[in-house]
């Protein structure tokens, strides 16, 4: 069955609106306005999730290096930063003790840094980059990436209303296809579209190691008071992984009474599942 789909030109298109495609979109605008000569490109943002940050997941403790670069002043454009960090600390868990590390490594050494919410953080930005000019197109999700003589030529969206089998339902709506000079992914790790890119333009990945990935849980507890006070961090490693395994647990406390908690292990082991590539 032929298929018609919608064509929508664009000069760049951006998968992804995280930190990653947020910032490229915003970067973007302030080149063109700081350059009277440049016109405006057409740009076009797409999100899967139903809202900008709905699919952010972070610990998160912000270095906000990056973030003082793009933007300044994003202390008076009122950042949502829940909490800077006040103390950091280490702990090497064996099965029925904690042992705190006497200094912090470097590694999770987080002075300076913030505690954020990387949703409430990638939702303000999205705010900063639809006022800079930038079309964002939340719920669009990008299911096929299109390849024309060996460069990328945009993104095919998302067929709606397709059953388990992949047929369609009488509420079929085809996805478009969205052309564009440019194309940027910005799907985060695992991304379906990045992968797409790998096998159909292997040289991108011609001589490069190979990705390895961590699996873990992450929640946010409110927790009485009295238990912590916002700004503390803890890392732990240690049980209940095996000493030659990489992993381990964090505590972000986001105020005296919200916690960010969460474990991650590595799938690096050659005793755990790889993902298949
Ligand atoms: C549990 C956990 C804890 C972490 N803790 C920290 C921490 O404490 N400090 C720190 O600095 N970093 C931390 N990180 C890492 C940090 O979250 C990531 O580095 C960061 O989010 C990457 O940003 P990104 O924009 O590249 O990708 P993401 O934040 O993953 O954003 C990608 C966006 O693209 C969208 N998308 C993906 N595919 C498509 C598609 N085909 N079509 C349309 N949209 C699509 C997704 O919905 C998502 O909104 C943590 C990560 C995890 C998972």
């Amino acid at each position: 069955m032929t298929i018609e789909r919608e064509v929508l030109p664009t000069d760049v298109l951006i998968v992804g609106a995280g930190p990653a495609g947020l910032s490229l979109a915003y970067k973007l605008a302030q080149l063109v306005q700081a350059d009277e000569g440049l016109e405006m490109p057409e740009v076009l943002l797409m999100e899967k999730g139903s809202h900008i940050g709905a699919h952010s997941l972070s610990g998160a403790v912000m270095d906000p290096r990056g973030l003082s670069e793009l933007i300044p002043d994003f202390a008076e454009k009122e950042a949502p930063l829940e909490s800077p960090v006040t103390a950091d600390a280490m702990y090497y868990f064996g099965k029925e003790s904690a042992i705190r590390f006497p200094f912090t490594p470097k590694a999770v050494d987080n002075h300076g840094n913030y505690i954020v919410s990387l949703n409430r953080l990638s939702a303000w930005m999205g705010e900063l980059v639809e006022a800079a000019g930038i079309d964002i197109f939340a719920g669009l999700a990008g299911s096929e990436l299109i390849v024309r003589d060996g460069r990328v030529a945009g993104v095919q969206t998302v067929d709606m209303g397709l059953d388990k089998e992949g047929n369609p339902r009488p509420n079929f709506e085809p996805g478009s296809i969205v052309e564009a000079k440019v194309t940027i992914l910005c799907e985060g790790v695992h991304g379906s579209l990045t992968r797409q890119a790998f096998e159909k333009l292997p040289h991108l990945t011609a001589d490069c190691l190979p990705q390895s990935y961590l699996t873990g849980v992450k929640e946010v507890w409110q927790v009485p008071e009295g238990r912590i006070k916002a700004g503390q961090v803890y890392h732990t490693i240690g049980w209940p992984q095996p000493s030659n395994e990489y992993g381990g647990g964090w505590i972000y406390a986001m105020s005296d009474t919200m916690v960010s908690i969460g474990y991650a292990v590595g799938l690096i082991h050659p005793t755990r599942p790889t993902i298949p590539t």
